[in-house]
């Protein structure tokens, strides 16, 4: 399989915390992957910008051991010095006066500017009115905006009132790197690409569907920042928003930012209020090895949640009456993200009951081993009747695509490109970003106001047992969380 791959017009990518954790870990090799592809062209720059006192020597220095860490495989070094080349610091107070002539100095008029906010949300606001009173930041400038967008609905609303006073909602993209990865792109390709599933994307063949998004790891290292979140705001307000909307919506009519935006959009606005009786919040308990949650989080007390489950409703014509059941979790028995479509039962079995009851199933798995898998049932082969068994038609990509497979590019791979080409399709708007916070905002405040503790789990399990007895109640049941 021949790889396309076009080189983006020149820019100057600033990245604002560029010696953050994020960028070491996550933009600068998702770059560098994009360097080796061949898309990034002569002229690109990229300009790391914090508040250490470092040349540009010393920040190359400090991303080549970045790339080092965070990348697998043998690393060409002369690759890696020609791309470290690229690399220019400037050090820079997003909350005062230092270094912004240094920075204007450095910008090109002639290429695309792109400004990355990988800093603390509460300097999202700053930087917006520096580059703005700075004139750094033009009409065609972008800002690449991270999680997360504020805590609730108020503060997302007043983070978009301010970015809005300095640019334009075509200038702004709020990371969901969710939104980046590989599969989630491919569920609208095989939804929208295929004949095949879109007649049995309804209430009517689709008994529920389930996404997952499971964690081993505790939160150990940000806890003081989870504690103050907990996995509603942390993943379902965002990631698991998104996936929904993607599984959920209507046909855009074109794959463009604002037709694809629309339709999640409305997938949103029909979400149901959830009852407190179909949600389910988990904390992890301890062993004598494993640190409780509240002693990860070193707050004795702490109510907030690292296990949400919970049943969700859609209020439209194609998906009246099929639940869609969330569920995630950290400190599980296993790191894995899928989304299943459960469809319903054959309305007849011809085979009669001793053939038991087969379902077909579609997997889009998110993490580890990217993929897609559906499952049929057929005859399982040899004398002796008419027995069925379900086989896996199996669509990993590492074993699909060859050795193009074998490296699924990161979502920041993707996304950060996406923002050099000016496109917004897999970055999320204001109005989505509002609509999810009103919808989590009454879950939220619910079981604050009742005060409510959530259920210890053990380390190592699927969660609390009551999120089992959340699908028992509907006949269901979750799939096994496994790798
Ligand atoms: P981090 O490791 O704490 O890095 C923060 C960066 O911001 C550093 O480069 C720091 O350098 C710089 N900085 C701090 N105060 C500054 C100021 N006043 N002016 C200019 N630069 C300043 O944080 P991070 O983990 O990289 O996270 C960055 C953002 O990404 C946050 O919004 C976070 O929520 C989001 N995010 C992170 C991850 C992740 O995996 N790390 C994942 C998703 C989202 P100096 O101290 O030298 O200034």
């Amino acid at each position: 399989m021949v790889s396309r791959v076009i080189p983006v017009d020149p820019f100057d990518l600033v990245i604002f915390g560029g010696t953050g954790d994020l960028a070491r870990r996550k933009i600068i090799p998702a770059l560098y992957r994009r360097f080796i592809a061949g898309q990034m062209p002569p002229e690109a720059r990229i300009i790391g910008a914090a508040r250490g006192d470092l040349d540009d020597a010393a920040y190359r220095d400090q991303m080549r051991g970045a790339l080092a860490e965070f990348l697998s495989g043998d690393l060409n070094a002369d690759d890696v010095s020609a791309f470290l080349d690229r690399l220019h610091f400037v050090s820079i107070d997003a909350t005062g006066d230092a270094g912004w002539s240094d920075l204007r100095d450095l910008m090109r008029d002639d290429v695309i500017r792109a400004f990355y906010f990988s800093v603390a949300p509460s300097l999202f606001g700053a930087l917006a009115q520096k580059l703005h009173d700075q004139d750094i930041a033009g009409p065609q400038s972008r800002i690449v905006v991270e999680k997360p967008f504020g805590r609730n609905l108020k503060t997302a609303k007043a983070l978009n009132e301010t970015l809005a006073r300095h640019f334009d909602e075509t200038q702004i993209y709020r990371i969901d790197h969710y939104l980046g990865k590989e599969t989630v792109q491919n569920l609208m390709a095989v939804r929208f690409g295929n004949v095949l599933f879109e007649p049995l994307w309804n209430a009517q063949y689709v008994d529920h569907i389930q996404i997952t998004v499971a964690e081993t790891v505790g939160v150990s290292g940000r806890g003081a920042f989870y504690d103050q979140a907990g996995a509603m705001r942390d993943m379902v307000q965002n990631h698991m928003m998104q996936l929904l909307c993607l599984i959920a919506m209507e046909p855009p009519s074109r794959f463009e930012p604002d037709a694809v935006r629309d339709e999640k959009l409305k997938v949103i606005r029909a979400l149901d209020p959830v009852p407190s009786d179909d949600i389910v919040r988990g904390q992890y308990a301890g062993t004598d090895d494993i640190p409780s949650y509240r002693q990860d989080v070193e707050n004795p007390d702490s109510q907030t949640e690292s296990f949400v489950a919970m049943k969700v409703g859609i209020s439209n014509w194609r998906w009246a009456g099929t639940p869609f059941y969330l569920r995630t979790g950290k400190r599980l028995r296993a790191r894995a993200s899928e989304i299943a479509v459960v469809f319903k039962d054959a309305p007849h079995s011809i085979f009669g009951e001793e053939a038991g009851r087969h379902r077909n199933i579609l997997t889009i798995r998110l993490q580890p081993n990217e993929g897609m898998m559906l499952g049929v049932t057929i005859k399982e082969p040899g004398p002796g009747g008419m027995r069925l068994v379900d086989v896996p038609l199996d669509m990993t990509f590492a074993d699909a695509l060859g050795p193009e497979g074998e490296h699924v590019p990161d979502a920041y791979e993707r996304l950060v490109m996406d923002v050099i080409r000016g496109n917004q399709t897999l970055f999320m708007r204001g109005d989505e970003v509002e609509a999810a916070w009103a919808w989590t905002d009454p879950l939220v405040d619910a079981w604050e106001a009742r005060d409510e503790r959530p259920a210890l789990y053990e380390p190592g399990s699927s969660g609390p047992e009551e999120a089992q007895i959340l699908m028992h109640r509907a006949n269901r049941r979750w799939r096994e969380i496994k790798e």
